[in-house]
């Protein structure tokens, strides 16, 4: 019983994230690491920030990746930003907007709920009657792009109406960054946070944020200490802040940081708006593909997010089985419904590097083998040429 070293499967990534990691990206992890204090880490870091500004359109000083998941960059937001006996409007349709109300209630503050059906983007009317319901809110939380679901909801107009409020505005942009139009400081976000294992198509493990002026200073006027002693900005500013001491806070995730680094380099070589473009084209062709199966989005045309393909599974088909052939035989992996669509629809991820011409054909000639086999419903012989003549455009 030898020990051995650990060599994945070569993997074709097309759920709701990780998303395919570029070999550019792979390479740049590998490269020798080095110290977090020493000076030409230190010029890394700032180069880094320089690209996540670019990544998120924003002029924001405090813009940094957190050292940890998307997930801690939502807790980040929050931790900092809401204190105990605040009122904080959530807006929930789907998963991720449940996670929010369950951060705003670990700060011991009131969180005031905006529903509406998984699937649905937010109802900017819903959230305008919540603030005029509640004129003491302080903060509006809102997904832009819930992963869960595949919907995606109107920043823009759900910021102008917190603002109207003089409320703040706190976005998860964890989908949506590189993959669909985000435009922080256009809009007027005042807390943003992401993660790197999606549309920017680094390994997981990081969560860029972005803070406008407006909320650093709710943050350096904090009645309390935030009760999280990593995530407070006021601490983790003396290392990455802007003309910093650099202190030691915490050990950077060197290696991890080369690749964030690398991604949002090739990023910034493609150009933004190609990006985005991108996203939207190979979804098309995509949706053509899919639809000419016979399949259907669980998201009505106008509100569907180009990265994340939420389709109903065909009458009789077991959602594990197909997953599980997909992953033995191809090595294709799409990513299963959460929580109330669970074993009812399928998302397809076109995310950052995996969002080409070759996954989509190769994820619509999978599926369709798949399911043709287990003798589903679907039209055979015509998903290729329908993506095919949107790629061709
Ligand atoms: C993936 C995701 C998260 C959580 O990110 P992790 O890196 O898994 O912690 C949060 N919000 C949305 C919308 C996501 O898609």
């Amino acid at each position: 019983m030898a020990e051995h070293s650990f060599h994945p499967p070569q993997r074709t990534l097309m759920g709701p994230g990780p998303s395919d990691v570029s070999p550019r990206v792979l390479e740049a992890l590998a490269r020798p690491t080095i110290g977090h204090l020493d000076p030409v880490f230190v010029e890394m870091m700032e180069e880094m920030k320089g690209l996540l500004q670019y990544a998120f359109q924003t002029r924001n000083e405090l813009t940094f990746p957190v050292s940890a998941p998307g997930s801690a960059g939502m807790e980040t937001c929050f931790v900092n930003l809401v204190e105990p006996g605040d009122k904080v409007i959530v807006c929930r349709n789907g998963v991720f907007g449940g996670r929010m109300k369950e951060n705003v209630e670990r700060c011991g503050a009131t969180p005031v709920m905006v529903e509406d059906e998984w699937g649905k983007v937010v109802d900017p009317q819903k959230l305008e009657d919540a603030l005029k319901a509640n004129p003491d809110a302080k903060l509006v939380a809102f997904v832009h792009a819930e992963t869960s679901t595949g919907a995606q909801s109107d920043a823009r107009t759900l910021v102008e109406l917190a603002h109207a409020h003089d409320c703040l505005a706190l976005v998860d942009a964890v989908t949506s960054l590189g993959g669909s139009p985000l435009k922080v400081d256009e809009w007027g976000i005042d807390a943003v946070y992401s993660g790197t294992q999606k549309c920017l198509s680094a390994p997981p493990g990081l969560s860029p944020v972005s803070f406008s002026e407006r909320a650093a200073e709710v943050i350096r006027n904090r009645k309390r200490k935030v009760q999280s002693w990593f995530l407070d900005l006021n601490l983790v500013m003396g290392y990455w802040g802007s003309g910093a001491k650099r202190a030691y806070h915490h050990t950077a995730p060197i290696n991890n940081l080369y690749g964030l680094h690398e991604a949002l380099v090739i990023l910034k070589e493609e150009g933004l708006e190609n990006a985005w473009a991108r996203h939207e084209k190979h979804h098309q062709a995509l949706r053509a593909g899919l639809e000419a199966m016979g399949l259907s989005f669980v998201v009505k045309e106008g509100d569907r997010l180009p990265q994340l393909n939420a389709v109903t599974l065909p009458e009789g088909i077991d959602d594990a089985a197909v997953r599980g052939r997909l992953l033995r035989d191809f090595n294709l992996e799409i990513g299963a419904g959460l929580g109330a669509l669970a074993g009812k629809v399928w998302r397809i991820g076109l995310m950052g590097h995996a969002c080409n011409a070759r996954n989509v054909r190769y994820c619509l000639m999978a599926l369709e083998s798949v399911l043709a086999d287990l003798g589903a419903d679907i039209a055979t012989g015509v998903a290729l040429p329908a993506a095919d003549k949107v790629l061709a455009d």
